[in-house]
């Protein structure tokens, strides 16, 4: 029997490799840490976890697909762009998880999106393996034409690696309904098939599935709602700070107004937004979804309530609730210090790895409930899972039998982490829980299936 002192000097020897053998990719490191570095006490307990090249081969993608995608723009000038597809793993079922389209995007940014995803849709409960795609193209102040012609380019070369069985990519950042909806022709075109379950977050009519875009807003401010009841309370009342805004942070602020809680913020890369009326959200959808615009527009256009903030923290406004919905690393040690300074009571992580590894730190031992992203956002990849359910058996749910499964889904989530958090000696630590409870399952699947 190895004890967990031994077995976390093991870990950490295999993250120093990691470190090694995937240069300049410091978040997929920091993810990788992130995970790695809780699971000890699971390791140490279940003897079998410990056999030689199970975490090695965890960490270690099936498949990494890198590819050119030139397109024109309106004035016939070439671009030229790298795409991504890292097929993680596939231990629980098809690869699935969404595209970036970003400048930031890069091959360790998508390759800690999949590690990520691996997690999260184990936790989901749902036949999904984990993957993650994108492209280091910026669809900011590009004509819906000059997007047509980039999808379709990078569709030509990426629809030869997925399938409706094999890997099915979603939305994320930069990828929303109209992207989907050209990514998806394109499939159609090159392999005449209707093979809808091969994209997921298609549009109402051709296959999409009812509460999709709100999923995984909805189902964060679900997951924040259980941490809450664990502490005696409820969002009545509560005033929640949140950022971005895009498709997760508009369902974040919609369920939030719907549960009688009151989000007053939202940011995107140029400032943020503060509303002491709370967030009025046809503005913001109008300015968002529709004009494709910047946050400073709805301070202009709101009147005395709202002002906008140029660069500044969104972190900055005190609050009961913080659900970080933008990007990575948007949340510091700086501001967790500002969040606690001003009597946070949960974090809850929309956006995928948000809170700095250090600032989750800081809140966990201030004692504030800490969701995070791989169990609080996973309600996104869930609804996809019932999207491609649905496509299968060729039907189409109600909106309300989509948001009970959504509901449900999160409730077992939050108990998963919790539950397994307790179980091993962390109690109220929802990052341990919901690492360990993930790894138990993709780990039991990948020994039962052998060496591969
Ligand atoms: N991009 C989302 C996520 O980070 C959704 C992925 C999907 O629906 O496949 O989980």
């Amino acid at each position: 029997m190895t004890t967990r002192s031994e077995t976390q000097t093991t870990l950490t020897h295999l993250l120093t490799e990691i470190e090694h053998r995937n240069p300049a990719q410091p978040e997929f490191h920091q993810a990788a840490h992130e995970v790695l570095e809780t699971l000890a006490p699971v390791v140490a307990a279940r003897p079998e976890y410990a056999e030689p090249g199970l975490i090695e081969r965890l960490v270690e993608p099936e498949r990494q697909v890198i590819f050119r995608v030139p397109w024109q723009d309106d004035q016939g000038r070439v671009h030229v762009n790298r795409g991504f597809r890292v097929e993680f793993n596939s231990a629980l079922g098809p690869y699935k998880g969404g595209l970036r389209f970003h400048p930031s995007v890069n091959l360790g940014v998508i390759k800690f999106l999949g590690f990520e995803q691996i997690f999260k849709n184990a936790l989901t409960g749902l036949g999904i393996g984990g993957g993650k795609g994108g492209s280091d193209f910026d669809p900011h102040g590009r004509s819906d034409a000059e997007v047509m012609r980039f999808c379709q380019s990078f569709m030509t070369e990426l629809y030869r690696h997925i399938g409706e069985h094999t890997d099915v990519p979603a939305g994320d950042i930069g990828v929303g309904g109209r992207e989907i909806g050209y990514l998806f022709g394109q499939y159609r075109r090159i392999t005449n098939r209707w093979e809808a379950g091969v994209l997921t977050g298609k549009g109402q009519g051709w296959g999409g599935s009812l509460i999709r875009p709100e999923a995984t807003g909805y189902g964060n401010v679900l997951f924040a709602a259980a941490m809450m009841r664990e502490r005696g309370e409820d969002l009545e009342g509560q005033t929640a700070v949140v950022s971005g805004s895009g498709n997760v942070a508009i369902y974040t602020i919609e369920k939030l107004a719907a549960l009688g809680a009151n989000a007053i913020t939202c940011s995107d890369s140029s400032g943020y937004v503060v509303d002491e009326k709370g967030i009025d959200l046809d503005l913001l959808k109008q300015i968002k979804e529709i004009e494709r615009g910047r946050v400073d527009a709805y301070a202009e256009r709101r009147g005395a309530s709202a002002r906008f903030v140029a660069g500044g923290s969104v972190w900055d406004v005190p609050a009961d609730l913080a659900l970080p919905s933008a990007t990575q690393n948007e949340l510091n040690e700086a501001d967790a210090e500002t969040l606690i300074r001003n009597g946070v009571k949960a974090v809850s992580e929309g956006a995928n790895m948000p809170t700095t590894p250090e600032a989750v730190h800081l809140l966990q031992k201030a004692g504030v409930a800490f969701g995070p992203g791989k169990a609080a956002n996973a309600g996104g990849v869930a609804v996809s899972a019932l999207e491609m359910a649905q496509n299968h058996a060729r039907t189409a749910w109600t909106a309300q039998r989509v948001e009970e499964e959504l509901a449900s889904i999160m409730t077992s989530i939050h108990s998963t982490c919790h539950d397994t958090a307790e179980r091993y000696g962390a109690p109220g630590d929802y990052v341990t829980g919901a690492n360990i409870a993930g790894f138990e399952r993709v780990a039991d699947a990948m020994l039962a299936q052998g060496v591969i």
